[in-house]
């Protein structure tokens, strides 16, 4: 057995600002210190990257597969990454923070790095997809990213076995999925921008742990894939009328508000790929 890690940002230990996980030349430079706290982030990010893969190969994966999943896709530290991974970064995948699910052999998922969904108080950097998407229902059911890429998982009749992050995070992955997904919570959030962290080498421990507990209660059949109903409706809110305008010219688009749409996909690779046009469609420009 494979396994895939979709390895977030926001999620990872001591990550508590947009300055740590915004890259500087998506930021735009203007912050002095972006590039020296980012820089320490992104290899924290990685550190927790690799204890994600020893604790999947301790537990009997055959080989670990690491898709960036954060903004820019570039963010892990190629050569400080353990060195029996391979990883898939850059951005522009079809399968977006899932790309690599549809690779041979691939039977669990580990989610690492994941943050809230959008809305929730006391999660640091709590968002789902973009700032200005406010959320995204199935069926009635609000779900963040974790909801959005285990579908995509789900398809391809993959589980997602771990996941990592804050304490919302954590908690809305395991409420969603069920209780089968192993959760390491390397932070406490005290508000979006605040966190009481784990030492960044017991979070690492941790994350270790769980990944090895994961793999085995995945190995044995103990994880279930997270799979959509067929015809769910599934419904965006989005910030401004003017998003939805745009969401409106992809086919099978409908109205349900002044700043929402929705569609009902017949299956979750029909979901993922409306989904992703619908984001393109939306990120328009707002102000001057
Ligand atoms: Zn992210």
């Amino acid at each position: 057995m494979k396994v895939l890690i979709s390895a977030d940002m926001e999620g990872t230990c001591g990550v508590v600002s947009w300055v740590h996980v915004i890259p500087p030349e998506i930021a735009g430079g203007d912050e002095p210190s972006s590039t020296a706290e980012y820089e320490r982030a992104r290899l924290r990010l990685t550190k927790e990257v690799n204890a994600a893969i020893e604790g999947a190969l301790a537990g009997g994966a055959e080989e670990v597969i690491v898709n960036e999943s954060h903004d820019g896709m570039r963010n892990l530290i190629p050569e400080e990454l353990h060195p029996d991974c391979r990883f898939i970064n850059g951005s522009d995948k079809a399968f977006g923070m899932m790309q690599g699910i549809d690779l041979d052999g691939v039977g669990a998922v580990f989610f690492t790095g994941y943050h809230a969904k959008a809305g929730t108080p006391a999660a640091p950097l709590a968002h789902t997809w973009s700032g200005w998407l406010n959320d995204v229902r199935i069926d009635g059911r609000s779900v963040g990213e974790f909801g959005i890429n285990a579908a995509v998982a789900g398809h391809f009749g993959v589980p997602v076995a771990l996941v990592t992050g804050d304490d919302k995070a954590v908690a809305q992955t395991r409420e969603l999925l069920g209780e089968h997904v192993v959760g390491v919570v390397v932070k406490e959030g005290y508000s979006t921008f605040a966190a009481l962290n784990l030492h960044p080498a017991k979070a690492q421990r941790l994350i270790r742990e769980g990944a090895e507990e994961a793999t085995r209660r995945a190995r044995a059949g103990g994880a279930t894939p997270w799979t959509l109903p067929s015809g769910c409706r599934v419904e965006l809110e989005m910030d401004h009328q003017a998003r939805a305008d745009q969401a409106l010219t992809i086919p099978g688009v409908e109205r349900t508000g002044d700043r929402a749409v929705a569609y009902h996909p017949a299956d979750g690779l029909a979901f993922i790929r409306t989904f992703r046009a619908a984001m393109k469609a939306a990120a328009i420009r707002m102000s001057p």
